[in-house]
């Protein structure tokens, strides 16, 4: 049984696929090119956004948003410490610091707390240092985006959406990745839409950001003139090949979503009535269940005990980040961040993807209740 299962779905899409990379090696144009412009045109007409710009990795894309909004030395960054390093290790890379403010019980960045901490900061004066807010799609999810997108305005902080995880989530009325004053998202093969490598885009409806962004992904150069560079920027491209792999995997994402939901749906139901704390259930929002996670206090007994069984199981995350040692040596804010650390004691991750096969879900579903 596999935790994620590319390869039943590389055996459904595998002639497409070939076709269209076997072109893309035929045709000579591997950076950047048609396939990449493809791309991104249909992520454009999948979120409904003004730009999409393809990036070489989900970090990348937010490297890049940072750069974008001239974030460095000494300025502060409001996000939350119960996600993937990534979210994080940006900040710090450009010499800004993160802040941390805990996380609610659907294991996304708390509305609340962020009111709470820009309250704190405004009352020592340093509000002015705050110069975005990054909240993450956690396991699929979008985070509390009609709370937040208020709270960023209203001190007029930009908002930058780390839906790296969630990208085919549905949020009200909001299509995928049009959250936030950027957005962005990583095509790593395990996420809901991956390539077969690192890639990752932007999202923004800002001309400005846009343009920079670009300029930025291809070494700082100037609009159509890559030999005159006009800022510091990165080699921070989608390759051809990644971008051909994903204008195929894209077609099949709303169906897959459908899928993960409908496990989602049938994990809930095996599971309700028992010690075992399932995801909230939020009505206006559909998740894109990058992973499906459960909560127990006797967590590490119960993965110890499916891990002998074969059943493969993952914990997403052990160490919240305000505990990771690389952010003891640099400066970062941490407030009550109770819940990101009872939850890092507590959540396991269960196989999770399109393709399982009704006997593998039995067994998951049997195994586990033996132990709860
Ligand atoms: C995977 C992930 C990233 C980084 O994406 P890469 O493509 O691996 O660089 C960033 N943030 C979150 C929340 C992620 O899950």
């Amino acid at each position: 049984m596999q935790f994620i299962d590319l390869k039943s779905q590389y055996n459904f899409m595998q002639k497409e696929i070939e076709h269209e990379v076997l072109d893309t090696l035929r045709s000579g144009q591997f950076i950047m090119g048609p396939k990449v412009d493809l791309l991104e045109e249909t992520l454009i007409e999948y979120t409904g956004r003004k730009h999409a710009i393809s990036c070489s990795s989900g970090t990348d894309a937010l490297l890049m948003s940072l750069m974008s909004l001239n974030i460095g030395k000494d300025d502060y960054v409001i996000t939350t410490p119960f996600t993937f390093i990534a979210t994080a290790e940006v900040i710090a890379l450009l010499g800004a610091k993160p802040i941390f403010v805990d996380v609610d019980n659907s294991y996304n960045i708390s509305s609340r707390a962020i009111e709470e901490c820009l309250e704190h900061i405004h009352k020592i004066n340093k509000l002015s240092k705050v110069k975005a807010i990054i909240s993450v799609d956690l396991f699929g999810l979008p985070a509390d985006y009609c709370k937040i997108e208020v709270i960023a305005q209203n001190y007029s902080i930009p908002l930058i959406a780390d839906s790296a995880q969630s990208f085919g989530s549905t949020y009200k009325t909001y299509r995928t990745c049009s959250y936030g004053d950027i957005c962005t998202t990583s095509f790593f093969p395990a996420k809901p839409l991956g390539c077969y490598g690192d890639g990752g885009a932007i999202f923004t409806d800002s001309d400005e950001l846009a343009s920079k962004m670009k300029s930025i992904r291809v070494h700082g150069m100037d609009k159509d003139d890559k030999y005159n560079n006009i800022r510091l920027g990165l080699t921070a491209r989608l390759d051809a090949v990644q971008a051909a792999v994903l204008n195929v995997k894209i077609k099949y994402l709303k169906d897959e979503i459908i899928e993960r939901n409908k496990l989602a749906k049938k994990y809930n139901e095996a599971f309700s009535g028992t010690d075992l704390i399932t995801p909230i259930a939020q009505n206006c929002k559909k998740s894109a269940w990058a992973q499906y996670t459960l909560r127990h206090e006797n967590r590490d007994y119960i993965v110890e005990s499916l891990t002998k069984k074969n059943i493969p199981t993952a914990i997403y995350y052990p160490i919240p980040l305000h505990k990771q040692k690389v952010f003891q040596d640099f400066d970062s804010y941490n407030f009550n961040l109770d819940n990101s650390e009872k939850f890092s004691r507590e959540v396991f991750s269960l196989p999770m993807h399109p393709y399982m096969k009704d006997s593998d879900f039995e067994k998951i579903i049997e195994e586990c209740l033996c132990l709860v």
